[in-house]
This record gives structure tokens, C-alpha cells and sequence, in this order.
């Protein structure tokens, strides 16, 4: 009885918080337009979720946030770990990050994993799949080491070793408060054996259910919050039996979503969605981590996937690098010194539509000349940075709310296939 009830009362808040639902399917393919409704507000898919590493986006206020149409924002678990009771007193992730909306947090795995491997997404735990370079440059030795109970880690200032379990993510997760949270998984790399990724699935399908325990004890405990949705997340590489091997066991268990990771070369994004999406639960909404270039929207939208994120739209505005209809620019490139035209033809984000033009932020970006001070310079530059970054994010945002309108028309394909070739060329 005393179970039942249990299973009664987390049932009730699931269904009241969180819910996913279908309006319209692309023909002959897995791909949907949807609604997922949170308790911090509704996400209309498929969309990209923007990045804000420490709970805010880089040179992008809510304000801007908002008025160029991003629904959600994912933030590092991580990182946000180390103050969850201060998020915890300051309320939930979206009021402590002013931007108020619906918020996603990643277990803090890739993290902790990645300690002392060197450069990049290089979290393998055999030092021969690490190039030579990056150990070269100061990493003795890993920093981490993947065991069942979890991952024992240290960061180059810490003295002892520190255990991260399942537990322990599902716990600073909850305090933090995001509305749709990871499970604890092991991420692979690309260099490792078929063998070793499938040690790691199973370890990654056991740590799961580990996930989803305590994730149902703790929203219990803490039904005065609101209920936080967890997702479970599927590797495997390239491997289609692991794929389908993982999205069996993880589709079968009681996620309210799922997450799609994994590391694998770009010719292998189609078939490894494809067989993972062909299984997972259809009712449950889908997100691919980490991938935005246009080209694997397109291919995740088809394949059934709802939600994207990725550091890319910021961090290559940051570098001077623009998203146009005609393909990607440079800024910092010096054709464009005298090109007075907007940063992408009819874009319209709040730059392009305040009129400022490929020059004219150029010359923002490369501003060296003597007749300012350097801190003259560094807020040209600032404001410079801010401008590209606004206009990119518009750019991702506003293709998938395209794609979202061309699954409603059921005018997927042709869509694609026009947009890509103007887009590649
Ligand atoms: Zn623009």
C-alpha cells in the first residue's frame, strides 16, 4: 500500500509539470513538431537551446534573450555544482539566472571525466587514444578513473581524490532546479574499442537506474518544488546493435526524455538517430547534445529529435565568425572592410535590424587605432561581440522555428533541400 502510494503521488507531479506533446510528423520520416511544457514555460519544437555554461549567456541578456525568440537554456551541471545552495536559496536555475525561462542542466560528467585528459572533448580513459601533443603540453597522468560506484577525479589543485557518483549528480541537479535534468552517464571516445564502449554502456544503463532511483526519492522528498524531468542519455558510437541495445533498455525505463550523445564521426549522425529514434518511446521528447550546424539540424529533425545545444552560435561570434543564408562569413577577413550590407540578406535580429553593417562592426572588431584608449577599444569590441552574438543565435533560432513552420505546412523537404543548397552552395 505503502508503495502504491508512492507510485500515486510521483505519478500525479510528473503528469501535472511536464509533458510532451505532438501537432504535426514529417511524412515517411521520425520527425516531429511538438510542444514540451515545463514548469517554467513551454518549449515549441523542434528549437535550439542556447548554452549558458555558468547559468548565463556570454554577451546576451535575458532581455536580448527573450526578443530573439530562444525558448530554453541548458547550463553546466558542473560548474553550477559548486554553488547549488546558493542557486537553491535564490529559488529555481531560471529565477537565479534572471532569464526566466525553462532551463536544462548536463549531469557533470563530461566534466569530471575530462580532468587531466589535456585539450578538447577527449575524455577516454585509455592514454592511447590521447594524442601525444596534448600529454606533451602537462598532463602526466589522468586526472580521473571510471569505476562502478562512479567517477573518482582530482583538478590540478586538489590534494586527494573526489568520488562523483549518480547519487551525488541527481542530488546537486535537484538543488540547482533546472527543469529537465541528465542521468549520470560515461562518455566514450571516438579512439575506443567496440569493447570498451560496450563495458561503458552497461555501466552507463546500471548508473541509470541508479539516476532514476534516487531522482524519484528526492522528488518525492521535495514536493513543494516544481517537478524536474529527467533524461536519460544514450551512447554506443557508431555501433548500431549498441544503439539499439541501449535505446531498448533506457526506452523501457520510466525517463520522462532522452538525450543523445556519444562520440562518432559526422557520416554516422543519420543511422545512429535513426536507430535510436525508431525505438525510444515516441511520446517522450529528444534531445542532441552538442551539434547546431545547420546540416545536423536538418538530419536531427528528420530523425526525430526535438531539442539542440551547442557552444557554437556564441563562441564562434566571439571569434568573428557569421551565420549567413549564403553560408558563413569572417569578419575579421579584410573584403569586408567596405561591404555595407546587413550580416545576413533580410535577417531579422536586432542587429541586422538596427541597420549596422558588415563594416561597420568590423571595424568595431578590428578597432586598434591610436586616437582611442585601449579601454575605448576593448567596449568597441565588446559591443562588437555582443552584435554577432545576438545575430547568430537569431540565425539557429530562427531556422528551427522555420523547420518547425515547414513540418506544420508538411513542407519539410522541400525546405531542406532548398535552405542547404543556397546554405552550402
Ligand atoms: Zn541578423
Amino acid at each position: 500500500m505503502v508503495l502504491l502510494n508512492y507510485v500515486k503521488s510521483w505519478w500525479k507531479m510528473k503528469q501535472n509539470q511536464f509533458s510532451f506533446e505532438i501537432d504535426a510528423k514529417i511524412p515517411d520520416a521520425l520527425g516531429r513538431a511538438g510542444i514540451i511544457y515545463t514548469p517554467h514555460g513551454d518549449i515549441e519544437t523542434p528549437t535550439f537551446v542556447v548554452v549558458g555554461t555558468y547559468g548565463n549567456v556570454r554577451l546576451l541578456s535575458p532581455y536580448q534573450f527573450h526578443e530573439i525568440g530562444l525558448q530554453a537554456m541548458i547550463c553546466n551541471g558542473f560548474h553550477l555544482s559548486k554553488i547549488d545552495d546558493k542557486i537553491e536559496a535564490g529559488g529555481e536555475l531560471s529565477k537565479y539566472s534572471g532569464y526566466d525561462c525553462p532551463t536544462l542542466t548536463d549531469s557533470g560528467g563530461f566534466q569530471v571525466m575530462s580532468f587531466g585528459s589535456g585539450l578538447g572533448k577527449v575524455v577516454s580513459m585509455d592514454k592511447k587514444n590521447i594524442a601525444r601533443e596534448q600529454f606533451k603540453a602537462k598532463n602526466k597522468d589522468r586526472l580521473s578513473r571510471v569505476t562502478e560506484k562512479g567517477v573518482y577525479f582530482k583538478t590540478r589543485e586538489d590534494k586527494e581524490e573526489k568520488l562523483f557518483t549518480p547519487e551525488y549528480s541527481m542530488n546537486f541537479q535537484h538543488k540547482i532546479g533546472a527543469d529537465v535534468i541528465m542521468a549520470f552517464d560515461e562518455l566514450t571516445n571516438i579512439g575506443d574499442s567496440k569493447e570498451y564502449n560496450e563495458e561503458a554502456l552497461e555501466r552507463t544503463h546500471r548508473w541509470a537506474v541508479r539516476c532514476l532511483d534516487e531522482h524519484k526519492k528526492l522528488t518525492l522528498e521535495r514536493s513543494d518544488k516544481s517537478y524536474q524531468a529527467l533524461y536519460a542519455i544514450l551512447q554506443g558510437a557508431h555501433y548500431k546493435d549498441l544503439r539499439e541495445r541501449t535505446a531498448n533498455k533506457l526506452g523501457s525505463m520510466d525517463f520522462d526524455g532522452y538525450g543523445l550523445g556519444g562520440a562518432f564521426e559526422k557520416e554516422h549522425l543519420s543511422d545512429i538517430l535513426f536507430w535510436s529514434n525508431s525505438i525510444l518511446p515516441e511520446s517522450k521528447p529528444r534531445h542532441l547534445l552538442g551539434l547546431s550546424k545547420p546540416d545536423d539540424i536538418f538530419i536531427g529533425v528528420e530523425n526525430g529529435c526535438d531539442t539542440f545545444d551547442c557552444v557554437a552560435p556564441t563562441r564562434e561570434a566571439r571569434h568573428g565568425k557569421v551565420y549567413t543564408l549564403d553560408g558563413d562569413i569572417n569578419l575579421r577577413n579584410a573584403e569586408f572592410a567596405d561591404d555595407y550590407s546587413l550580416l545576413s540578406p533580410g535577417c531579422e535580429c536586432p542587429t541586422c535590424k538596427s541597420n549596422y553593417s558588415r563594416a561597420e562592426i568590423r571595424k568595431l572588431l578590428k578597432n586598434k587605432n591610436g586616437e582611442k584608449t585601449d579601454e575605448q577599444v576593448r567596449e568597441d569590441n565588446q559591443i562588437a561581440l555582443e552584435l554577432l552574438t545576438i545575430h547568430n543565435v537569431y540565425f539557429i533560432v530562427n531556422l528551427t522555428r522555420q523547420i518547425r513552420q515547414s513540418i506544420i505546412n508538411e513542407n519539410f523537404f522541400n525546405f531542406r533541400d532548398s535552405w542547404l543548397k543556397r546554405y552550402y552552395g
